[in-house]
């Protein structure tokens, strides 16, 4: 086991969108794999049919393509330990029933929904285990021909873990230390159902684990309490000595208070609880993603990453690589972490600041379509590149600030105030002598302009560049004058100060 090859996986269940916490999850498998030369399994756990989602396994495929974090075996990856659909898988799994109930560590019970609804009326706290399964229907209490008759004439049954009482299980977990749980309170749990001949989520999750050599099991919170259950489940198989090492994940929290982050907290403060936009195939309810919310993947990633870890240093931007060489799960909190997404912005500007502008160009080029503006790329990064440092949280932010590039002021309204203290009486002759002086540039370039301008600005005493800013742009807004004259062109920019001066003057 030791010295065996670290083997993870992220296995969820396609009930739907696929929650942020469980990004979190998989990111955490996928830097432990990664930082351990190991390898990382993508696992569909769809044997409860009635909460099967259409679509939900491709949208989940899809979040981790946007994310940028790759499976190296499952669904879609291939791999020698296939196949990786539990639904599958039914075969393996009635044959390790099989094997639970020939050795006595499982047996078949009949109770009806009915029958048990009752016996919860009647006995307070009632649960199916050591207590109370030798008054119920099932093959510890039935005469065994009994059984076989039944199950001949079709009746449904399950089958159930027998959990002996009074024995102190030990949860070694990675992040939680040891966690001791008495037997005696964990109840008798269904492993198999007839009705659809699958399995529960505890008997495939365990024989998958073990099947596909599974060495480290990182995972939500929310499944400590069925961890005692899945040792019962190795040891019950013989397997102890490949038992996988467990860590429980610290809850994501609201962001103003305590409890669990829902959905319900995202569309309450405005900020998306899913990687993508999600359509809900039954609600037709639609969902925000981060994707479609303008985060950059890398962004998100970083956010989550320190979403229950941290370096141990007050490091905060860091990059996929880094956080692999980094991470340690180990140092991962016990108690839960406040989902921050104010934090989120700030993690998705600074990555916004740090990525080459051609690869935002896409974003806001797509923006620039929709308000009817067709401009090579390479403009289109030359204003993100211009523009991105004024305090934006997404490329979409851009437009409104970022307009004038492209369309020329129309009007300059007087009611502006940038427009009104800055078109000052010699504004009318001072932008002409520019216009003029700009015309005989042949070279158009920021250096060039700005030699000739500013040694003309210094010698006459003028302050030409709030009245070239009402010129150009209408108002008081935008990048150094040299930059924008220089991506307008020469063209373009006497045009707007010669349609100023005739409006202003
Ligand atoms: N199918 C479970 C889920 O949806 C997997 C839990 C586990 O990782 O053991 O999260």
């Amino acid at each position: 086991m030791a010295d065996s090859k670290v083997r993870v996986r992220f296995a969820p269940s396609p009930t739907g969108a696929l929650h942020i916490g469980g990004v979190r999850t998989a990111l955490y498998n996928y830097l432990f794999a990664r930082q351990h030369g190991g390898e990382f399994i993508f696992r569909i756990e769809d044997t409860d049919s009635s909460r099967f989602v259409p679509g939900a396994e491709e949208y989940i495929l899809e979040s981790f393509r946007w994310l940028g974090i790759p499976f190296d075996e499952g669904v879609g990856f291939g791999g020698d330990h296939g196949p990786y659909r539990q639904s599958e898988r039914r075969a393996i799994y009635k044959e390790y029933v099989r094997q639970l109930l020939e050795n006595g560590k499982a047996y078949i019970a009949f109770d009806t929904p009915q029958e048990l609804e009752t016996r919860r009326k009647e006995v307070p706290n009632f649960q199916y285990d050591a207590t109370t399964r030798g008054s119920m229907r099932n093959s510890l209490t039935l005469p065994k021909d009994e059984v076989e008759r039944m199950i001949a004439a079709g009746e449904q049954y399950v089958v159930r873990f027998k959990v002996e009482p009074g024995e102190d299980v030990h949860v070694n977990d990675l992040i939680r230390g040891d966690v001791v749980i008495n037997s005696s309170i964990l109840d008798d749990k269904v492993l198999y159902k007839s009705a659809d001949e699958l399995p529960t989520y505890h008997l495939a999750n365990i024989v998958d684990d073990h099947l596909m050599e599974v060495t480290h099991v990182i995972r939500g919170e929310e499944w400590l309490p069925s961890a005692p259950l899945h040792v019962l489940l190795y040891r019950a198989f013989g397997w102890e000595d490949t038992m996988p090492r467990f860590a429980h994940l610290p809850l994501l929290l609201k962001p103003d208070g305590k409890g669990k982050l829902s959905k319900r907290d995202g569309d309450r403060l405005g900020f998306p609880v899913f990687p993508l936009e999600w359509h809900d195939p039954k609600t037709g309810e639609v969902s925000s993603g981060y994707r479609e919310s303008g985060y950059l993947p890398e962004a998100v990633l970083n956010f989550l990453a320190l979403l229950g870890w941290n370096p141990g240093t007050d490091q905060e931007i860091m990059s996929l690589d880094e956080m692999v060489r980094l991470f340690d799960i180990t140092k991962c909190s016990k108690a839960g972490a406040k989902f921050d997404y104010v934090k989120g912005l700030w993690f998705n500007r600074e990555y916004i600041l740090k990525k080459d502008n051609m690869e935002l160009a896409p974003a806001f080029d797509k923006i620039l379509r929709e308000n009817g503006i067709e401009e090579p790329l390479e403009r289109v990064a030359a204003v993100v590149g211009m523009m991105k440092m004024k305090k934006i949280n997404f490329i979409k932010e851009l437009w409104p600030l970022c307009d004038f590039f492209f369309i020329a002021p129309e009007t300059y309204s007087r009611e502006d105030k940038f427009v009104r203290k800055n078109w000052t009486e010699t504004a009318t002759a001072d932008m002409t002598e520019l216009a003029a002086l700009l015309e005989q540039l042949d070279d158009f370039s920021v250096e060039s302009q700005k030699a000739v301008v500013d040694r003309w600005a210094e010698e006459t005493g003028k302050k030409p560049w709030n009245p070239w800013r009402v010129a150009l742009v209408g108002t008081g807004k935008g990048p150094d004058m040299y930059e924008l004259s220089a991506f307008l062109g020469k063209e373009e920019t006497l045009r707007r100060m010669r349609k100023a001066v005739d409006t202003l003057k």
